[in-house]
């Protein structure tokens, strides 16, 4: 501790000793070992004094009995001198005398020796006197010592004096001692004032030291607990803030108005830091900025205050995070993310706007939809991405397009809808015009041009007219017309569409019924071989023998079919049945040994070619009922095979396997006749347009000797169809044509009397054709 002290190593400590304390510390040791060495020679000089004081006594009663003997002695020779005393009582005195001045005084020496040199003269010359005493006679004594009074009363004057000289010795003594006394007691004295000044001086320093010291730790203690208070408040106030912060996050968290929790984290904060005033930008783009105001005199320091601004940060962002998720989930929910634009659900409540609207304002309520022409095919010839690509231009130009007061809306795949109010029916078409127009145009897509063209629906009603879902079914109406091939693309909503609309929905309903009750059936139209006249095959013909109708052709509800989405299902049902035809009646009734295997002929629909699982379904099929695949014939349309790269893929897949493909309706279609031969293609079958009633001749007759012409070159079989008459049947055996069929030789049957049909033609027409064949061969050989 006193090394500590010493060395001061705490720069806190109270009090610390420097280097003079310390130093005169050491000299107060080294005084008052001087004072105690000094007090005791005090005590040895005064003891000393005392001493010399006694001895001085003894000494002066040494004397005054040496001087009373000598005196004795000076008397007794006196005494003598009158006889009054003998010689030896003289030389007795001399002797008592002599003992007193053998005495030692307190100097140490013979008191004789003290005495002065006159004394022991004046004795010397007495005890000359006293030794011739002896031999004086009793008569001369006083004579005698009458001579010898002089020396007796220098005698007397030297004793006399010795009491001086002895006064004077021990004065001198005594002076002496005292002198030494004195100087102990000074010296004692001195350092006693020293030590005593020194410590006193040390004690006013030490203690004015201390003093400073406990002044400065008071200070320092005095801070150290203003410190600890301002920590203190300090920690209540963030833990006040922390409280405040998560009840804040808290309250977004909870869903609570953000709003309102923005406008009251300002007050809120600003209530827990004293002298801190904190405003939140409540609008703008700088909304949710804090505005820090902070009096010179608050307690909270910079760093309290930044954590408390990036907790009021975090409460911000969280808030508008929160805002942000709300506005983009609303925006979802009621956006399409391909487009970017409002979806289905928005568009009945613009409708309702604008109908609203109307109400107030007057005019009409129009809703346009839109539909992008041959939507399908660009999704297949340009894949998923070039099809996004065109919704998304479509989106745009229709965006670009628009007015101020107009909405667009996506409603689902290439569906778009437009929906404002029009202060005239007029004004209403006129736009929708303009907007129709403005979406034919050309776009990139997949790295090709994509000519985009629309078809549109449009239906325009007064306030009164129409509720908002009403107007949407009028405008479905209007757009489903409007797609039909064989209008312009723009159709405005009217009663007789509407009545015309609804008979055919429910001819698609009763379709759909149709296939679901077993209405439909297959007739078979027998394909003849025209070398030899021999049935070779069959075309399967599909029937709808509507309840309450009667037998339908295909041409009538073929389209309605298509429209009802029920075309691959009911395709399947019929390569199903005419499969199993085949198996079941088919390969029993024909002569296989005469004519091979008989074929089986199936018309097969666009859309089901666009099914890829479509030439599996085929194999499928005849694996099931057992049919050779060359015993199969799939009739197609030029369309299919010049459009649609799937269908060609599948045809060329199954033709790979033995199905044969026939080109249906030849001639009618647009492709060139060249085209056929970069198709995979079996047969052609050249249409019944070509084929007159009762006779082949001119302009027809060339059409058919050139296809002809060029099936054989591309090594295709020819078969035509509608022949009504020998006559014709006669013309196209000459001009190498391989099969027909028709109403010459059949209409098509029903099962059961196609079968009839068969079985009797092998029995009537087989002799015939023997015969021609007899008849023939000889000619030939002649
Ligand atoms: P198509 O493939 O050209 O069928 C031949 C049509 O010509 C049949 O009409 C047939 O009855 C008719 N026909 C046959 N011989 C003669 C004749 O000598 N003179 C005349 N004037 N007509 C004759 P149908 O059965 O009414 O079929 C019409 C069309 O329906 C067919 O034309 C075919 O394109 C389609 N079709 C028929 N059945 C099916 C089928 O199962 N699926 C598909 N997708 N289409 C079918
Ligand atoms: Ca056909
Ligand atoms: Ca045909």
């Amino acid at each position: 501790m006193f090394i500590r002290l010493l060395r001061g190593k705490d720069p806190d400590a109270v009090f610390r000793p420097n280097a003079g304390q310390v130093f005169l510390a050491l000299f107060i040791v080294i005084g008052i070992g001087l004072f105690g060495y000094f007090s005791i020679a005090s005590q040895s000089a005064q003891r000393e004094v005392r001493e010399d004081l006694y001895a001085q006594e003894t000494d002066a009663s040494a004397l005054s009995f040496t001087q009373r003997d000598a005196f004795n002695l000076a008397f007794a020779m006196t005494e003598w001198g009158y006889g009054l005393r003998t010689t030896r009582e003289v030389q007795v005195a001399r002797a008592l005398l002599e003992q007193r001045l053998r005495v030692v005084t307190s100097g140490g020496e013979l008191t004789y020796d003290v005495a002065p040199l006159a004394f022991q003269v004046a004795l010397r010359e007495l005890d000359r006197t006293i030794l011739g005493l002896a031999e004086i006679p009793a008569e001369d004594r006083l004579t005698f010592i009458t001579e010898a009074d002089p020396i007796l009363a220098t005698f007397l004057t030297e004793n006399r004096l010795l009491s001086q000289v002895f006064q004077a010795r021990s004065r001198a003594v005594i002076e002496d001692a005292v002198r030494d006394r004195n100087r102990a007691e000074a010296q004692l004295v001195t350092t006693f004032g020293a030590v005593a000044f020194t410590l006193l001086v040390l004690v006013s320093w030490l203690a004015f030291d201390i003093n400073r010291g406990y002044r400065r730790a008071k200070v320092t203690i005095d801070n150290q607990r203003a410190e600890l208070a301002e920590t203190i408040d300090h920690l209540n106030r963030t833990q006040q803030v922390d409280a405040l912060a998560s009840r804040m996050v808290q309250q977004v968290n909870d869903g609570d108005d953000i709003g309102r929790i923005l406008s009251e984290i300002g007050p809120a904060f600003s209530e827990s830091l004293p002298g801190v005033s904190i405003d939140i930008e409540l609008t703008g783009p700088q909304r949710g900025n804090p505005t820090v105001v902070v009096s010179p005199d608050s307690p909270v320091g910079l760093e309290e205050l930044n954590a408390c601004v990036i907790r009021i940060h975090s409460i911000v962002n969280a808030a508008l995070t929160r805002e942000a998720n709300e506005h983009r989930m609303g925006f979802e929910r009621s956006h399409d993310p391909l487009t970017g634009l409002p979806n289905r659900s928005v568009l009945t409540d613009e409708i309702q706007r604008a109908i609203d609207a109307c109400a107030s304002h007057g005019g009409v309520a129009a809703i346009c939809l839109i539909d992008i022409d041959r939507f399908r095919d660009f999704n297949n010839s340009l894949g998923n991405a070039g099809g996004d690509a065109i919704l998304i231009a479509v989106a745009r130009q229709l965006q670009s397009a628009l007015n101020g007061s107009e909405v667009a809306a996506r409603l689902s795949g290439d569906e778009y809808a437009v929906v404002a109010r029009f202060d005239s029916h007029q004004e209403a078409l006129i736009r929708a015009q303009q907007l129709f127009e403005s979406l034919h145009f050309t776009t990139v897509a997949a790295a090709a041009d994509a000519e985009i063209s629309v078809s549109m629906g449009i239906a325009i009603g007064q306030a009164d007219e129409y509720e908002a879902i009403e107007l949407q079914r009028s405008a479905a109406m209007a757009i489903y017309l409007a797609q039909e091939s064989d209008r312009s693309g723009f159709i405005v909503f009217s009663e007789s569409e509407h009545a015309k609309l609804s008979d055919r929905i429910s001819d698609e309903l009763a379709v759909r019924n149709a296939l679901r009750n077993a209405e439909f059936d297959l007739y078979y139209q027998p394909i003849m071989k025209l070398s030899n006249g021999q049935t070779s095959g069959a075309e399967a013909l599909l029937r709808w023998n509507r309840p309450g109708v009667g037998m339908m052709s295909p041409d009538t509800f073929l389209d309605t079919a298509r429209r009802a989405g029920i075309l691959t299902e009911l395709g399947e049902e019929v390569i199903d049945k005419a499969l199993a035809f085949w198996s079941r009646e088919m390969v029993k009734i024909f002569d296989i040994s005469q004519n091979g295997l008989p074929y089986i002929s199936i018309n097969v629909d666009p859309v089901q070619l666009d099914d890829p699982l479509f030439a599996q379904f085929v194999i499928g099929a005849a694996r099931r009922h057992s049919v050779p695949l060359p015993a199969i014939v799939l009739e197609v349309t030029e369309y299919v095979l010049s459009q649609s790269p799937t269908a060609v893929e599948q045809l060329e897949s199954l033709r790979r396997l033995g199905v044969r493909i026939a080109l249906d309706d030849f001639g009618t279609g647009y492709s060139a006749l060249g085209q056929a031969q970069n198709l995979p293609l079996d047969i052609l079958k050249i249409d019944r347009s070509f084929i007159p009633v009762d006779g082949l001749g001119g302009r027809d007759l060339r059409l058919v000797a050139d296809i002809q012409g060029i099936a054989a070159t591309l090594d295709l079989v020819t078969t035509v169809e509608g022949v009504e008459s020998e006559a014709v049947a006669a013309t196209l055996r000459d001009l190498g044509i391989h099969y027909a069929q028709g109403f010459h030789y059949s209409k098509p049957l029903p099962e059961a009397e196609f079968v009839k049909w068969v079985q009797q033609c092998a029995v009537s027409t087989q002799p015939v054709i023997h015969s021609l064949s007899n008849l023939a061969e000889p000619a030939v050989l002649s």
